[in-house]
C-alpha cells in the first residue's frame, strides 16, 4: 500500500516537474508550483515568497487557497529568515506561533505550516509555504517530498525570472531602436531585413511591415553612391573587411516614391559562436544638412568670385585705358570711362556690404537703430531715385492718406525697399509698370512691390529668401547678383518682428510684400 502510494507520488512529481520546466511565464509557473505543493502534502493553502534581487528582501509573489485580500496579513511569516547554508538545518524560528497569531486575527482556520527553502546551490531565491486547515502535523517525509519539489521549482522560477529579465531588456532595446533619431536596420545573415525603425521609415518612405523579410538591396537602393564599396560587395562570401571592421557607405538613397535623400550608413557585422555572421546592424544617418552646407560653401565661392570679378575687370580695363601714355582722350570718353569706374566701384561696395551683413547675421542678429518711420515718404524717396535710371519702367507709388507711422530702422527699411525695387527692375527686362503699394491693417502695415516681369517658377518660390539662392533660368543667370538681396530683406523685416512673402504668376510678374507691426 505504502509503496504504491510512493510510486504514484513519484510519477506525479515527474509530471509536474516536466510542466515546470516548460513554463517560462512566472505567474503561470507559480500557480502550478503552489497547486502542486498543496496537493502533494494534502494542504489547503500555499504561498511563495521570492527574494528581491536588488534589496534581498522576501516578498509574497503568489498564493493558492487564500482570499487575495488576506494575503498581505501573512507577511510576518517572512520575518527572521535565517542565513541559508544547508537545507536539512533550515528552520524559520517561531513559525507555528506566527501562523497562530495571523489566523487568530483573521479568524481563519489554518493550523499547520511547513516552509521549505527554494535554493539554487547555496543561493536562497525563495520560500515555499504549505498550510493545513487541521489535522496531522507535517512529518519528516512530508518535508522530504516537498524539499525535492522545491528544488525543481527553484530552478524553474530562476529560469522564468531570467527569461523575464531578458524579455524586459529586449523590450527596452526594441523601444530604444524604434524611437532612435537615427535610422536603424538589422539584417540577418542572408541580408534579409529583421528590424526597420521609425526614423528609417521617415527617411525612406517604407513602412516596417512592408519591408520585413525582404532583401536589403530591394529596399536600400542607391541613386548615387559616393563610396566605392557597398554592402553587397562587402558581404559577398563573408565579411571580408579585416577584423570585422564596420563598413561606411555614403550617397543618395532612392526613396520609395521617387526623390532621394542623402545618407551615411554604417554597417556593423555581429558574429556568433565560431565566427559565424549572425546579423548586420546598420545605422542610417540623414546627412542632407552636411551636404547642403557643403553646397552652400561651394556656391558661395563660385558666386562671389564671379560677382567680384566682373566689376574688378571693368574697373581695371577702363583704368588701364585711361592711363595709356600714347593716347589722348577727348573729355567725353574720359568722363564716360570714369563714370563706369565709379558705378562698378559702387557695385563692389554694395556687394561687400551685403556680404558683411550676411556674415553678421550668421553670427547673431542685425542691430537696429529704431525711430519713427513714415513708410509712404520713404517709398516716394526710394522710387524717385530709381526713376532717374529706369527709363523703360514706370514706377508708381500708391499709399493711402494718413498712412500710420511705424517704428523701425530707417536705413535698414530703405535697404529692403532698395532690394525689392532693384529686383523688380532687374527681373522685368521688357519694362512695364512697377507699383509700390501701402496698406494699413489694424495690427500692421503692409508694403507691396509688384512688377510685370518674368515672375518666379512655383518650385523656386519657396527658396528665393535663402542665402545665395539664384533663379535657375538663363535670364536670371545672366543678370548679376549674389543671391543675398532677398535673404537680407527677410532678415531685416524679421528683426522688426515682421514677415515677408512673395506672390507670383510665373511669366506674368512677381509681387513681394512685407508687413511691419504697428506700435
Ligand atoms: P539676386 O537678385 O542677387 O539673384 P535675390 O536674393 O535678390 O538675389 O533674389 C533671389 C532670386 O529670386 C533671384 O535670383 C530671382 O531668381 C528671384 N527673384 C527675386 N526677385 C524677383 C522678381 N521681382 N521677379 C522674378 N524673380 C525674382
Amino acid at each position: 500500500m505504502l509503496t504504491d502510494y510512493r510510486v504514484r507520488q513519484r510519477d506525479h512529481l515527474l509530471e509536474i516537474s516536466r510542466a515546470l520546466t516548460a513554463q517560462l511565464d512566472l505567474d503561470e509557473l507559480l500557480a502550478i508550483v503552489l497547486e502542486a505543493a498543496a496537493e502533494m502534502l494534502s494542504g489547503q493553502a500555499s504561498l511563495v515568497a521570492l527574494r528581491d534581487t536588488e534589496d534581498g528582501r522576501f516578498e509574497i509573489a503568489a498564493s493558492h487557497g487564500l482570499p487575495q485580500a488576506l494575503v498581505p496579513y501573512f507577511e510576518p511569516l517572512l520575518s527572521d529568515i535565517p542565513d541559508y547554508s544547508d537545507r536539512s538545518r533550515f528552520r524559520i524560528p517561531g513559525l507555528a506561533e506566527k501562523l497562530g497569531r495571523v489566523v487568530t486575527e483573521l479568524a481563519l482556520r489554518l493550523e499547520q505550516v511547513v516552509a521549505l527553502p527554494m535554493a539554487i546551490g547555496n543561493e536562497l531565491i525563495g520560500l515555499l509555504y504549505v498550510f493545513r486547515a487541521y489535522g496531522t502535523r507535517f512529518t519528516a517525509n512530508d518535508r522530504q517530498v516537498l524539499a525535492s519539489f522545491a528544488d525543481q521549482a527553484a530552478i524553474a522560477v530562476y529560469n522564468a525570472q531570467l527569461y523575464e529579465r531578458v524579455s524586459q531588456e529586449k523590450r527596452r532595446l526594441d523601444a530604444i531602436l524604434e524611437y532612435s533619431a537615427d535610422g536603424v536596420l538589422i539584417l540577418d545573415s542572408a541580408q534579409r531585413i529583421r528590424v526597420f525603425n521609425r526614423a528609417l521609415s521617415r527617411l525612406t518612405g517604407w513602412y516596417s511591415p512592408e519591408v520585413l523579410g525582404r532583401r536589403h538591396d530591394e529596399v536600400i537602393r542607391w541613386a548615387h553612391l559616393e563610396t566605392d564599396r557597398n554592402l553587397s560587395d562587402a558581404a559577398a562570401g563573408g565579411w571580408p573587411l579585416p577584423s570585422a571592421r564596420p563598413l561606411y557607405v555614403e550617397g543618395d538613397l532612392r526613396r520609395r516614391n521617387g526623390g532621394t535623400v542623402s545618407v551615411g550608413i554604417i554597417y556593423a557585422p555581429l558574429f556568433g559562436q565560431g565566427g559565424r555572421l549572425v546579423n548586420i546592424i546598420a545605422n542610417v544617418r540623414d546627412i542632407t544638412r552636411f551636404r547642403e552646407a557643403d553646397e552652400i560653401k561651394s556656391t558661395f565661392v563660385s558666386i562671389i568670385s564671379h560677382e567680384l570679378k566682373t566689376p574688378v575687370a571693368l574697373i581695371q580695363g577702363y583704368a588701364e585705358t585711361l592711363l595709356r601714355k600714347d593716347a589722348r582722350w577727348d573729355p567725353r570718353t574720359r568722363q564716360e570711362s570714369l563714370q563706369v569706374i565709379l558705378e562698378e566701384s559702387d557695385r563692389l561696395n554694395h556687394l561687400i556690404d551685403d556680404l558683411l551683413d550676411a556674415s553678421r547675421l550668421e553670427a547673431g542678429k542685425l542691430p537696429l537703430e529704431q525711430e519713427e518711420i513714415a513708410m509712404d515718404s520713404l517709398a516716394q524717396r526710394v522710387a524717385e531715385r530709381f526713376r532717374v535710371h529706369a527709363n523703360t519702367h514706370e514706377i508708381r507709388v500708391d499709399f493711402p492718406e494718413a498712412f500710420p507711422i511705424v517704428w523701425g530702422d530707417p536705413i535698414r527699411m530703405e535697404q529692403v525697399l532698395n532690394n525689392l525695387l532693384s529686383n523688380a527692375i532687374k527681373y522685368s527686362p521688357r519694362g512695364g509698370t512697377i507699383e509700390v503699394r501701402g496698406r494699413a491693417a489694424p495690427d500692421e502695415v503692409i508694403v507691396t512691390v509688384a512688377d510685370e516681369g518674368v515672375g518666379i517658377p512655383f518650385e523656386e518660390q519657396p527658396h528665393v529668401f535663402e542665402s545665395f539662392f539664384r533663379g535657375s533660368r538663363e535670364y536670371q543667370q545672366q543678370t548679376s547678383g549674389a543671391g543675398l538681396g532677398l535673404y537680407l530683406a527677410q532678415a531685416i523685416v524679421e528683426a522688426h518682428g515682421g514677415r515677408i512673402w512673395v506672390d507670383s504668376d510665373p511669366g506674368a510678374g512677381a509681387a513681394f510684400s512685407f508687413a511691419i507691426p504697428r506700435r
